[in-house]
């Protein structure tokens, strides 16, 4: 199946190409055709299927299709997503997917200065992508109008929700025409999302692609049993004698990353914590260091991990293991991706058992278990 069939205009298409994408992905086959035809949808699918390209290409051919040619740009696209890290990757993608379009495009989060954002605004865009916050703040200066939008997406609306943004959704809804198209994703479907969706979705086409790496094929997973507080100094052994040189960690906290992170450093291992207490410029900062070599080991939290455009590492280590189960499986996604293989492993305490028995009855396997010599622990 090529992308040739699914009905793109030929700009769309040579920007597709030159991306070097051959082939869509199954959200993508599954999910363009309906949203070119006007309907909502409801995708379950998360990082790393091709979501966003499954959105935003029939979006920018809506656009393109029904152009209103009079004057500055009036805001068609509203891209609602969790974080700040997602937003930036969305409107990478949206501009190089629109780059042989005459779209423009905004993006909008915290963190950062209001006033570029507000001249971006006042220019005219077609595009906006914003996270809730931020977006509201705009509104609150009457320096956005968002009366003439046609299309939504709630991207990643499970963590919308998580990181309680449910209010700010709900006000931003009652702001919009009550016509338009509405498109929602989510890696979950909570009876709160079903909720949020049934509220605003109308008949919506739901597409769902199998959540990957739930059998984690190509991802050999570890336990290493071990007393909490010798699991700092079983990192550093692990990643020195195994000369792990890209390592991204997990920890539940923000505190918890930051300090992870200097004993790293101390213990002479280039690290950087990421997460949403940095500064904008921090997080980009760090992320770059790490893509490029310069630090060995990114530690951060599952919310600041959400959406980061990084996958195929050789290991992810989970430093402690997440309250949610489904949070494993998203965070050992990061490694083995595309048929490279990975390695995740846990370091797992005692008080961590009932963590890892819900884990292991989400992926319905046994991971197995290894106690490194040396770091015996106390108690299992
Ligand atoms: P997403 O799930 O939208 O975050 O996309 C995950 C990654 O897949 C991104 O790095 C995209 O550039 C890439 N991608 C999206 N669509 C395709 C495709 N059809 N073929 C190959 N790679 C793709």
């Amino acid at each position: 199946m090529s992308f040739n069939s699914l009905g793109l205009s030929a700009e769309i298409l040579r920007a597709v190409s030159e991306k070097g994408y051959s082939e869509p992905t199954p959200i993508q086959l599954q999910a363009i055709p309906p949203i070119l035809e006007g309907r909502d949808l409801l995708g379950g699918a998360q990082t790393g299927t091709g979501k966003t390209a499954g959105f935003t290409l029939p979006l920018l051919q809506r656009l393109q299709l029904a152009p209103k040619t009079h004057g500055r740009p009036i805001i068609r696209v509203l891209i609602l997503v969790p974080t700040r890290e997602l937003a930036a990757q969305v409107a990478e993608s949206v501009a190089t997917y629109g780059k042989y379009l005459p779209f423009q495009s905004a993006v909008i989060f915290g963190g950062v200065g209001i006033n570029p954002q507000i001249d971006k605004l006042r220019r005219g865009v077609d595009i906006v992508i914003a996270t809730p916050g931020r977006l509201l703040d705009h509104v609150g200066q009457k320096t956005i109008d968002l009366s003439r939008v046609e299309f939504l997406v709630l991207d990643e609306a499970d963590r919308m929700l998580d990181m309680g943004f449910i209010r700010d959704i709900r006000k931003i809804l009652a702001l919009l025409p009550k016509k338009r198209q509405n498109l929602l994703f989510s890696a979950t479907f909570s009876d709160e999302i079903k909720t949020l969706a049934n509220g605003f979705l109308h008949s919506p086409q739901t597409v769902q692609v199998a959540r990957r790496n739930t059998t984690a094929e190509g991802i050999s997973q570890v336990i290493h049993r071990v007393d909490s507080k010798r699991k700092r100094e079983l990192l550093s052994f692990l990643i020195r004698g195994e000369k792990w040189q890209q390592v991204l960690v997990f920890t539940r906290t923000k505190h918890g990353a930051n300090r992870l992170s200097e004993q790293l450093n101390k213990d002479g291992i280039v690290s950087a914590a990421i997460h949403g207490n940095k500064s904008q410029g921090a997080r980009t900062r760090a992320l770059a260091d790490f893509k490029r070599g310069a630090v060995r080991v990114l530690v951060a939290t599952d919310i600041a991990a959400r959406g980061l455009d990084i996958d195929q590492l050789p290991h992810v280590v989970n430093f402690e293991l997440p309250n949610v189960p489904e949070d494993y499986v998203h965070r050992i996604g990061r490694t083995g991706r595309a048929g490279s293989s990975g390695v995740a492993v846990s370091l797992v305490c005692v008080e961590e058992n009932k963590l890892l028995r819900d884990i292991e009855n989400l992926l319905k396997t046994e991971i197995s278990k290894k106690v490194i010599p040396g770091f015996e622990p106390k108690s299992r």
